[in-house]
């Protein structure tokens, strides 16, 4: 079991009806205290009615009990596994973390209140926020809570399928969006949903003709529409009031609405320069969940003390392999002229998936050649197939 399983583990348990305590006390208050007190209007005998209830009162208190029980069992689970995951006190481990101590600092100490508080502001969690500027200096700026809780309001949207309010910011933002170097391709699939969610191909091409035309240079479109004209519209899912069908679908829609609300989040937040994730979650699982506070830990007990300070390290001296999802390539280096990428000579990738920098590529295109056969493997890529890489 690691954290996430023991939370959803306990989070089930608010669930379902038999383990939160007001599921068998609504269930007495709502049928059995109305059930009596309409015996006792219609005549029966108080003393039967009330000897029943009495006993109904005792079995409903014994469910409780029983439920706590699995809660506290669960919540017990969480916490052991939160202990297993982060090491209790770093400066048990090794001197080097309490010398000079962490976050005692009265600027480390706020830069580290500072991130947990955007951190808490970015998911909206807006008690916590409160809580937490009432016991700090520290506040949270109103402008930002007002994007927070419109990038919420529009994610929750899209998980629940209604691509409507992520449809409207793309038209507000619209030439945000379709401005060089990066023109986003999101209004584009968010549309794309749309048109697959209508059953009806006459509906969903018209669609299709009113708002999707735009992205013809850029997009499939034709494509698409051609696909709906000789398939049919095969998705069923419900977006937007349109029904549609099928079970199966489910699931695939939820991938893909996953997907757009992902999607959506990143451009909302180049929108307003957020950084892309949230930079309190990258680092907790980065050293935990990622493993680099284990790696340091292990290197630690094979070497002791000549593994010096890590706290003077300027990277790592060992290896952590990361999810691919936490790979950062924010720089590039030529791997034919060893010369970092820059904006006047970007990193060019090639029809075989490898990539150069440009003037490496021109270089290679000597002699009035109009393609480049790649320095890695034998395949020829035509000077304007080669795309610009942004990292
Ligand atoms: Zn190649």
């Amino acid at each position: 079991m690691d954290i996430s399983t023991a939370l959803s583990a306990l989070e089930s348990l608010s669930s379902s009806t038999s383990t939160s305590s007001s599921g068998p006390l609504n269930a007495l208050i709502d049928v059995q205290f109305t059930n009596a007190k309409s015996r006792i209007l219609s005549g029966e005998d108080p003393k039967v009615v009330i000897t029943e209830l009495q006993k109904n009162v005792k079995n409903c208190k014994k469910e409780v009990e029983k439920g706590l029980k699995g809660w506290y069992g669960a919540l017990g689970n969480v916490g052991k596994e939160v202990d297993k995951a982060f090491p209790p006190i770093l400066g048990e481990i090794s001197d080097a973390y309490s010398d000079p101590p962490l976050f005692v600092e009265p600027e480390a100490a706020e830069a580290l209140d500072r991130a947990i508080l955007e951190s808490l502001g970015r998911r909206g969690i807006w008690d916590a926020v409160e809580a937490m500027e009432e016991e700090t200096s520290l506040s949270y700026l109103p402008s930002k809570r007002e994007l927070s809780t419109q990038l919420q309001y529009i994610l929750t949207s899209i998980r629940s399928s209604n691509l409507q309010p992520a449809l409207e910011w793309c038209s507000e933002n619209s030439t945000f969006l379709s401005s060089p170097p990066h023109p986003s391709s999101l209004p584009y699939h968010l549309h794309r949903a749309v048109f697959r969610s209508i059953k009806d191909k006459r509906e969903a091409i018209s669609y299709a003709q009113q708002y999707m035309m735009g992205y013809l240079p850029s997009q499939p479109v034709l494509k698409l529409i051609t696909g709906c004209l000789y398939t049919g519209q095969s998705t069923g899912k419900k977006l937007n009031g349109h029904s549609v069908h099928e079970d199966e679908a489910d699931a695939e829609g939820e991938g893909e609405l996953e997907e757009l609300a992902k999607m959506f989040q990143n451009e909302f937040c180049r929108r307003y320069q957020w950084s892309k994730e949230d930079p309190l979650e990258v680092t907790v699982e980065l050293g935990s969940r990622g493993g680099t506070l284990d790696k340091i830990e292990k290197a630690r007990r094979v070497m002791g003390e000549h593994l010096g300070n890590v706290r003077k390290w300027d990277e790592l001296p060992m290896e952590v392999p990361l999810p691919p999802s936490r790979r950062y390539h924010s720089v590039f280096v030529c791997p034919v002229s060893k010369e970092q990428a820059t904006d006047t000579n970007p990193p060019k990738i090639l029809t075989c998936g490898h990539v150069i920098a440009e003037e490496s590529f021109n270089r290679l295109l000597k002699g009035g050649r109009r393609t480049v056969k790649c320095p890695y493997c034998p395949q020829e890529t035509s000077q304007s197939v080669a795309q610009r890489l942004y990292f």
